[in-house]
């Protein structure tokens, strides 16, 4: 069933990379406590919409991309061209992350697969900095790149918190549409016509829910309103990444498994997906 070498439409793969981290080290062990806590025998593998991920053929894990060595533009280059690659031949992405510095070459790739790429990026913050400590690829910066990149349609963010006046300024020359969380959640909003790319980064979750992230943020979405999101946004979803999980943080492994909750309904959104 989920072998590294079955094929399948869904591909699960890992970027187990924390050097764009800005604050502390330790996503780059996300994608193996992931793994291991959704295939963890305390629960059972459908996803609440009913599909059954234990079933053969539905998804395959493609592995890590060695990012050991790697930083800095040859990093972004080996996620790039996995993520290319496993889209060239025929697979959804599902990618893991390690830090949010990963989407940005993971997003970049599936914009070169699917033009109009809309982006529903659910997070504490915005991750919209021009520069973070003279690093272009930091992870507060991905999404200043992406839409400078002029390759996404739209970027809806959700659950944010944490605008100071630079990125609220870089949310306005970018045209992003920003659901601040202190205004609520309107699931009838998020509504996209063309491909989404949904980029998780697990601190938009109060930190109540989920403890194991670099940057606790108070104030933030329930387990229970990231699931229904998940459910429930209105659009054709073709990628997807969870990012941000930091072990060396988490209690009792509890984060994790709400990460891989969470990943659960997506992969299955992503088979659903026609
Ligand atoms: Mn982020
Ligand atoms: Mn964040």
């Amino acid at each position: 069933m989920t072998t590294d070498t079955a094929t399948g439409s869904l591909a699960l793969l890992g970027l187990p990379q924390d050097d764009n981290s800005t604050f502390l080290r330790g996503p780059r062990l996300g994608p193996d406590a992931i793994r291991h806590a959704i295939m963890c025998d305390s629960a059972n593998m459908f996803a609440e919409t009913g599909c059954d991920l234990g079933a053969p053929g539905l998804w395959h894990d493609a592995g890590d991309v060695a990012l050991e060595q790697l930083s800095g533009v040859d990093a972004y280059n080996a996620i790039h061209d996995r993520v290319g690659r496993l889209l060239e031949e025929g697979n959804r992405v599902f990618s893991l992350g390690g830090d949010h510095s990963v989407s940005y070459p993971a997003v970049m790739a599936h914009a070169g697969h699917h033009s109009g790429l809309n982006l529903l990026h659910i997070d504490a913050h915005p991750d919209l900095y021009d520069d973070m400590g003279g690093n272009p690829f930091s992870h507060a910066s991905p999404f200043a790149r992406l839409m400078e990149s002029g390759k996404v349609k739209r970027l809806v963010q959700v659950g944010i918190r944490t605008l100071n006046a630079h990125q609220r300024a870089q949310a306005e020359r970018f045209g992003v549409e920003v659901h601040e969380m202190r205004h609520g959640l309107d699931i009838g909003k998020l509504r996209f016509d063309g491909p989404v790319y949904l980029t998780l980064d697990l601190d938009a979750l109060d930190p109540a829910f989920a403890p194991g992230v670099s940057h606790h943020e108070p104030g933030g979405l329930s387990t229970r309103e990231v699931l229904t999101i998940i459910q429930e946004f209105s659009g054709r979803l073709v990628g997807a990444d969870l990012v941000e999980l930091n072990p060396d943080r988490d209690i009792n492994g509890v984060s994790a498994m709400v990460a891989a909750k969470l990943a659960k309904e997506i992969m299955a959104r992503l088979i659903a997906t026609a």
